[in-house]
């Protein structure tokens, strides 16, 4: 039997099985439906209605009680809950407060608003029905929307608590103030800043969520009508200003301007700011809401060499060791002529963040360099983020046009030469026209399609990618010829919690942290390169692993307390109680940390051979666990491109006006790439784009 066919039997078995399923639930629910007349209980007999805030207004319950004081039949009206959502859990909560005789019940999964909001009505309802008062809270005047005054609502977002507070008069919304400061920088951060002010404009919280942020977006709206329902407020009343652009007439445009760049993350927002600080006039263009891409999510810091940092801190280090071991990292696969610009370009790149205000001044140790050449920002925040707010505030000070929500589609080539950029906007088709287009469109991490065309073996991988980082760039140079090179290198992360695709950063290691595997044991050095850990951990039982770690590693590095506030992490007072946590043997665990911390003390692993990230052992309880596996993180491979960043056809010639930076583009990091060399690439590169987009256009 082919695939095909093995596929749809199968469909066609569950197909079966689910609708004889369905067939059986629903006699049962006819038949329970039928049992309810004359059930016994002690209610009053009577008619009894209330209302709760649903997801999109009102909820109204009416509860029947028969004459022998039980609930015979429960009607609730929800007319604008999400049809698909809340409107299907209606009937199943019918069912619940009817079998359960009462409103304590359990909600349905995925319809929380609703079944919140069902069972306050029928709390409220079933309170009249025995004898009680409800108190249905404050009720605005006269027709005004709300009882004037200050709510706070409070939600779980991505990384805790999110908070809404709301000044309201009678009949507006004076001011939103939203606090979520344990939101990813620069993801949920933007939900956190972008939303008030939307819901300021609409004056309503029916407003869409913020593409890549919806946890955060939805914890939002939760605590926003959890604010203004305290207001009195039906939410019914309020504007519904959900934007749909179904059936909204497209329109076209055609712009000029010098150099179109397509991506703002790290690569693309410097080159835009290169470009502009020369003269030239810019679109960039970010088919996300906001700017940062996969650059937001670099933790580590930006290798570099022969630093003024490295200097003034007496460490010592040269372009040359650079160069060797990006070289030995990525397995002697790598463009020796890129890696030798990235590494020569490297201290001005510092020099030129110092310039825009973006120092990184913390020198330290990082896996695969053999000196002290991983830049940090002073405060120990991670590097990606730390940079997109500073690239942000340039690009705003420089007055960049930023054109959000709109993806290019298409590279227009005249006479054999680039000529400009077709774009999507949301209501408007782009014609984009420009002497120089600078590709800056990220990795394919999160196209799915593409990982397997070009590495099957990782169908189902989770990524750490951003929404937005699909391959775009690569499919269009494609398409005007571009030839791509090391295409199949993709980058597992060792380190990445898999129900929230959340990567635990490399300097938990570097601070100390072990790996262990079910059975308790370590099972590699665990700071040997990411595709060396990652193989390792593919072997162990399950094809996972935990990181282990102790307070004193937590007190020392602020990128925990976001994995303790999500809720990836399990704790413990002793070894022993942290497996039992996660199901290992605890004189197994007790017997490795024991181990480890012997080997801390002696500065020698005889198991494995690590040799740093030894500074601390492991010793000062609470004790910490994240369940980790390899998740997809850098894809190496891309467009191929010459060390002025133009790129380059199969034959080898440049395609004339066509230049990419940063992880668009293949060749600079081989088979793997070294932590600290994602942010060097896209400064120095972004940096050359823009010089030899500018000097294209000068021609
Ligand atoms: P790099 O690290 O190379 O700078 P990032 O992943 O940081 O790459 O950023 C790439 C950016 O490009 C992301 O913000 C992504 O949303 C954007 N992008 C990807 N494809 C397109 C496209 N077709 N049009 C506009 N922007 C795009």
């Amino acid at each position: 039997m082919t695939h095909a066919k093995t596929r749809s039997w199968i469909q066609r078995c569950v197909f079966l099985v689910l609708a004889c399923a369905v067939v059986l639930v629903g006699a049962k629910l006819v038949e329970k439906a039928q049992s309810y007349a004359g059930t016994e209980g002690s209610y009053l007999p009577g008619t009894y209605t209330a209302q709760a805030n649903g997801f999109g207004g009102p909820v109204e319950v009416t509860v029947t009680v028969g004459d022998k004081g039980g609930i015979e039949n429960v009607d609730i009206q929800g007319g604008s809950e999400t049809p698909d959502v809340g409107g299907a859990a209606m009937p199943l909560l019918t069912k619940k407060i009817l079998s359960a005789q009462s409103a304590d019940i359990d909600g349905v999964s995925g319809a929380t608003f609703t079944s919140n909001a069902v069972k306050e009505a029928a709390t409220k309802a079933l309170t009249l029905a025995s004898g009680g008062a409800v108190d249905e809270g404050p009720r605005p005047e006269g027709d005004d929307l709300f009882v004037p005054g200050t709510y706070t609502g409070v939600s779980k977002g991505f990384g805790g608590d999110v908070t809404v507070t709301v000044t309201l008069s009678g009949k507006a919304i004076e001011d939103v103030k939203i606090e979520g400061g344990h939101e990813t920088e620069n993801i949920g951060s933007f939900a956190v800043e972008m939303l008030g002010a939307e819901v300021m404009a609409a004056q309503s919280p029916k407003i869409d969520a913020l593409t890549g942020a919806t946890v955060t977006s939805n914890a939002i709206f939760r605590a926003l009508n959890d604010a203004l329902t305290q207001a009195g407020a039906d939410l019914s009343r309020l504007p519904d200003a959900h934007r749909s652009d179904e059936g909204a007439e497209r329109t076209s445009e055609t712009l000029e301007t010098d150099i179109v760049i397509i991506g703002a993350g790290g690569a693309g927002m410097t080159a835009a700011i290169n470009a502009t600080q020369a003269g030239k006039s810019v679109i960039l263009l970010e088919k996300m809401p906001y700017v940062g891409g996969n650059t937001t999510k670099a933790t580590g810091g930006m290798n570099a060499a022969e630093t003024h940092y490295q200097k003034e801190q007496g460490i010592e280090d040269t372009v040359e060791q650079f160069v060797e071991d990006t070289m030995k990292g990525g397995h002697d696969i790598n463009n020796r002529d890129l890696v030798t610009v990235m590494a020569e370009n490297s201290a001005a790149a510092i020099d030129w963040l110092d310039s825009i205000g973006a120092p990184l001044p913390k020198v330290s140790f990082s896996g695969g360099a053999t000196n002290k050449r991983i830049h940090a920002p002073e405060d120990g925040s991670g590097v990606g983020a730390y940079l997109v707010t500073a690239f942000r505030r340039t690009l705003d000070e420089l007055g960049v046009n930023v054109m959000y929500e709109t993806t290019a589609t298409e590279l227009i080539m005249e006479n054999g030469a680039i000529a400009g950029v077709k774009a999507q906007g949301r209501t408007v088709d782009y014609t984009i026209r420009a002497k120089a287009v600078i590709l800056a469109t990220g990795g394919f991490g999160n196209n799915e399609d593409m990982i397997v065309q070009y590495r099957p073996d990782l169908k189902g991988t989770v990524t750490t990618s951003a929404p937005g980082i699909t391959g775009d760039g690569i499919v269009m140079a494609q398409a005007v010829g571009a030839d791509l090179v090391d295409i199949e290198q993709i980058q597992l992360h060792p380190t990445v919690e898999q129900g929230t695709s959340m990567l635990i950063t490399e300097s938990v290691r570097g601070d100390g942290a072990i790996l262990v595997n079910q059975e308790g044991k370590r099972f590699v050095n665990e700071l040997l390169t990411r595709d060396v850990v990652s193989a390792a951990e593919l072997e162990q039982t399950g094809s996972y692993a935990y990181i282990i770690f102790d307070q004193h590693l937590r007190d020392g590095l602020k990128a925990i307390e976001k994995y303790v506030s999500t809720g990836i992490t399990v704790q413990a007072d002793t070894i022993e109680g942290l497996a039992e946590l996660i199901d290992v043997d605890p004189a197994t665990l007790a017997q490795t940390l024991a181990d480890w911390n012997r080997y801390v003390a002696e500065k020698n692993d005889p198991d494995f051979g690590r040799e740093s990230g030894m500074d601390a052992d492991l010793s000062q309880a609470p004790y910490y666990a994240i369940k980790i596996a390899p998740g997809i993180h850098h894809t190496m491979g891309g467009v191929r491109i010459d060390t002025a960043t133009q790129v380059l056809d199969a034959e080898g010639n440049a395609i004339p006006g066509l230049f990419a930076a940063g992880e668009v583009t293949g060749g600079v990091h081989g088979g793997n790439r070294i932590g600290g060399n994602a942010v060097a690439d896209i400064v120095v590169f972004g940096k050359i784009a823009a010089e030899s987009a500018v000097a294209w256009c000068d021609r």
